[in-house]
């Protein structure tokens, strides 16, 4: 039987399992979990750009299709609320298609995206 794969980029670990969004969730679980403060780092970083480097579709995108976890996460923390919702937007509707590596470099930026929101306190209603 086939299994899906992943690394992570944080410790090397390898991740087994059946199906690909059992290791999309398997792997945003372990770096909540294990690499915490890495994730709100990488926040940090982005955020430190954020007003004049909102970066287009076409970056994230691009960052993604690259499969890079870094570069991924690096847009993912300069992007304004309205540029996520129109990537994501694109993104749901492709994930099936994308290679498992962009898959999960998205997967990170959604997680990046988790906790930026959960940090301005939960109150996302508008
Ligand atoms: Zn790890």
């Amino acid at each position: 039987m086939k299994l899906y794969k992943a690394k992570c980029s944080q410790c090397g670990r390898m991740m087994r399992r059946k199906t690909r969004s059992e290791l999309l969730s398997a792997l945003r679980k372990h770096l909540w979990k294990d690499h915490r403060n890495w994730m709100v780092a990488r926040i940090k970083a982005g955020k430190r750009n954020a007003e004049q480097n909102n970066p287009s579709i076409q970056d994230v995108v691009q960052a993604i299709q690259k499969g890079s976890t870094r570069a991924a996460h690096a847009v993912a923390g300069q992007m304004t609320e309205g540029r996520y919702q129109q990537v994501k937007q694109v993104m749901d509707a492709v994930q099936p298609l994308l290679p498992l590596k962009a898959a999960l470099a998205w997967e990170g930026v959604e997680a990046v995206h988790d906790i930026v929101k959960r940090k301005k306190g939960g109150n996302t209603r508008k």
